[in-house]
């Protein structure tokens, strides 16, 4: 049986790995961490989550909840991972980063050949064997040469940025309340700030001093991972709808409805770490303790770790790759994961799973499963490689680019919900046809 590699012990390379392996193919996963760190990974262990513990909602209403499920369905190491490693988050799917990262690491170092070396080029392998590109959107600078190479100049840069962490005893527990939104729990530690506070707050932040971004000037910031500081620059009230939304919070000491609200995740299962939510920032790190300390609950607040940005390279995917995550003029490459413009944790993973899926069944000489856009799954593999958009950008999951129901609802969480439980249906029958495990 033909041999696979896969380039990336990240999200999308450890699941499109146990997928083939599920196949019996035998793989070789190349991961060059501790050799070589990108400026966001920092542990040893595979599957790294680099900034938010969160993998977002787990509501079938929500299309990341729905593509979850869908991945439940077809045997996710990712997913087995993350349920075995959640923390409490209200509607959403949280996990505790290093023992979810330590469930995939040893499921992997037990099944398959994992090799710690950086890959420069494909000249290493046999050009039988085929190749899965999973090495993220922080890929190494001469994998990403050898990419264009085979690829012409076709790669993109862009940024990403992380939120900043506050350690648990650092926060005021007077100016707090604990609840999630719409009283579906309360797992959110929320930061209440009044009309005058929020607006001496919004004028430190949108004056603040950012750091440096050499050789980036010109990116483009993606909409989906905006810094906190170039959100509110947009307006005065552009926060108060987003990450400083107060809606459906009420702060029990005034039984009314907040001006403004920081909400602020746990980020261990012991709860001595808090994200800080929708604040991805490039501001220095003594600005950020002056700016975020202007929060009332963070008057004091200890930074364990501060807000980054990142560079974030993916393909311009639609017309390279095809619906398989296949290099249309190399078909033994794939692709998968960030780096072909899915945006987030759970679409990698997806693309992943895919991916290894696809392979898996090439190599057993058997016709590839077809999954067309009533899946998220899908959904996702044709919108990167067909997107008809002249600035590609990375995409979320959202229902938007799923196949809309024959008859309409007009109902939201209704229409989602039957999308999702086509799906699902889906699922099952591709399942079932082409026997997938
Ligand atoms: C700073 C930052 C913050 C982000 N925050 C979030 C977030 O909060 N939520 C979210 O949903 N998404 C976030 N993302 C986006 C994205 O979901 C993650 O980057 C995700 O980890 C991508 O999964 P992946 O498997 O494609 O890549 P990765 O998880 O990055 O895995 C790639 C792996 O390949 C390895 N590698 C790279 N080059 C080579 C090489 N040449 N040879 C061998 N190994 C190599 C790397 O060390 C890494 O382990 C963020 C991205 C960045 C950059």
């Amino acid at each position: 049986m033909q041999r696979v590699n896969v380039i990336g012990g990240g999200l999308a390379g450890c699941e499109a790995a146990y997928q083939l392996k599920k196949y019996g193919i035998p793989v070789r996963l190349f991961e060059m961490k501790p050799q070589k760190m990108t400026p966001a990974h920092s542990c040893l262990e595979l599957a790294e989550l680099v900034c938010s513990n969160s993998l977002r909602s787990d509501r079938l209403a929500n299309a990341v909840g729905l593509l979850k499920q869908e991945m439940r369905e077809l045997g996710s190491l990712i997913m087995k991972a993350a349920d075995a490693t959640r923390v409490p988050a209200g509607g959403a799917l949280a996990v505790n980063r290093e023992d979810f990262s330590a469930f995939i690491t040893e499921e992997i170092e037990r099944t398959i050949e994992l090799v710690r070396e950086e890959v420069t080029d494909f000249s290493a392998f046999d050009p039988k064997e085929p190749v899965i590109v999973a090495a993220g959107p922080l890929a190494s600078a001469s994998l990403m040469d050898a990419v264009r190479g085979l690829t012409g100049d076709s790669c993109l840069h862009f940024f990403d940025a992380a939120a900043p962490i506050v350690s648990a005893q650092s926060i005021d527990q007077e100016k707090i309340f604990i609840a999630s939104r719409y009283d579906r729990g309360s797992d959110y530690v929320n930061c209440p700030l009044t009309r005058e506070e929020y607006d001496t707050f919004y004028h430190a932040l949108v004056s603040a001093e950012r750091a440096p971004l050499k050789g980036f000037e010109n990116a483009a910031v993606f909409e989906g991972c905006m810094p906190v500081e170039t959100m509110a620059a947009r307006g005065y009230d552009t926060l108060l709808f987003g990450p400083l939304k107060p809606v459906g919070l009420t702060d029990p000491k005034t039984e009314k409805r907040p001006h403004a609200v920081v909400q602020l995740r746990m980020e261990d299962a012991e709860g001595t770490m808090f994200n800080m939510v929708g604040f991805q920032t490039n501001l220095k790190f003594k600005e950020q303790r002056r700016v975020f300390g202007l929060i009332p609950a963070l008057k004091n607040a200890e930074f364990l770790r501060y807000g980054v940005m990142h560079r974030n390279t993916f393909l311009k995917s639609p017309g390279l790759l095809d619906r398989y995550y296949r290099l249309k003029d190399y078909p033994t490459i794939r692709f998968a994961g960030q780096i072909t413009g899915v945006e987030g944790y759970v679409e990698s993973a997806a693309s992943g799973l895919l991916c290894g899926v696809f392979t898996a069944f090439e190599v057993m000489g058997k016709p590839l499963p077809v999954f067309d856009n009533s899946t998220a799954a899908g959904a996702l593999a044709l919108h990167v490689s067909g997107s008809v958009s002249k600035d590609f950008q990375p995409m979320n999951i959202s229902y938007g680019i799923m196949r809309p129901l024959e008859r309409q609802v007009h109902a939201k969480e209704e229409r989602n919900m039957k999308i999702a439980m086509r799906s699902l249906t889906e699922i099952s029958n591709i399942k079932s046809k082409y026997g997938l495990k």
